[in-house]
């Protein structure tokens, strides 16, 4: 992925609250080891939709979590962070290019693709713990959308040692493209009032797997676009993606895919726990939507299997 260097970067866009810590209220679903079991990027990611698409964790004891954490946001890291040249260099840059690329393009797309207007969407970076709308979460959550704050949340060492290391991946600057895209694709969801669709959690069949792989299909339709998003005035973000960044973001999705994340932690494949997506599947998904670069053809509702 090579950023244009001449692009401006919207800085408002990601919050940097690393080593902030989090004194919300208790997690009701994570939990050190909790993650483990679910997996990568995340059984517990599902689990808190879940539990909010039921209302369980907005009724319950973590009502009291539902503004938490907004007034301390800052900004003040990322000031290094000014043109595509700084986001060629820095990671911490290349991600809020990215974020200012996959919002560029939704602004346009949402609307001509759905007539329903976008709403922008920060990006919270944190370490160890961090206090959300949808309580407090920790490391092992991995990265995360949570509906009520529409805010998606980043530990960024889960690239480096959840992604690569436990999980097997090739990394990349674009393996982390997609994860950003992915869970831009949940806040695309919950602005299209999709979540509320989510009945069935677990199995290959479930909602739940159809909406982790609606969140592929729409990064898939993103990177289609993401060389043409610009930025406020007008200049592309993204100059060149190549067959490489790609195939590094199908190699993230791959290695997040329920059965190869059972394989390497249980090593066996138990389709009916799957809340994800296989690997085959999230990379097919990324791909249709790549391909298509349609809202209509990412709906995995409608798709038999
Ligand atoms: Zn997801």
């Amino acid at each position: 992925m090579r950023l244009n260097s001449k692009a401006r970067l919207n800085r408002s866009q990601i919050a940097n609250r690393r080593g902030s810590g989090g004194s919300g209220p208790g997690f009701p679903v994570g939990g050190r080891g909790g993650m483990k079991a679910g997996g990568g990027i995340g059984g517990v990611i599902v689990l808190i939709i879940i539990v909010l698409v039921n209302g369980g964790l907005l009724d319950g004891a973590g009502s009291d979590g539902t503004d938490s954490g907004g007034d301390q946001v800052s900004t003040d890291d990322l000031s290094h962070c000014r043109t595509g040249e700084d986001a060629n260099k820095d990671p911490d840059c290349a991600r809020l290019a990215v974020v200012n690329s996959i919002q560029s393009f939704w602004s346009e797309a949402l609307p001509a693709e759905s007539n329903r207007p976008y709403r922008l969407a920060d990006t919270v970076i944190f370490s160890d713990e961090v206090s959300t709308g949808c309580g407090a979460a920790n490391f092992d959550v991995g990265p995360f959308y949570c509906p009520p704050d529409e805010q998606v949340y980043l530990d960024t060492t889960f690239f480096k040692d959840v992604l690569k290391g436990q999980l097997g991946g090739h990394g990349g600057d674009f393996a982390e493209a997609y994860v950003l895209a992915h869970e831009y694709g949940h806040h695309i969801q919950n602005l299209l009032g999709i979540m509320e669709q989510v009945r069935t959690q677990q199995g290959p069949e479930s909602d739940a797997v159809r909406i982790e792989l609606q969140a592929d299909c729409l990064a898939g339709m993103w990177s289609r676009y993401a060389t043409e998003a610009e930025d406020a005035n007008g200049r592309a973000i993204i100059e060149e993606l190549t067959e490489r960044d790609i195939k590094e973001a199908l190699d993230a999705a791959r290695a997040v895919g329920d059965d190869r994340i059972q394989k390497r932690t249980s090593g066996w494949v138990d389709s009916d726990a799957w809340t994800h997506g296989s690997a085959e599947q999230r990379m097919r998904w990324f791909m249709i939507g790549r391909d298509q670069g349609r809202l209509m053809a990412c709906d995995t509702f409608a798709a038999g299997q």
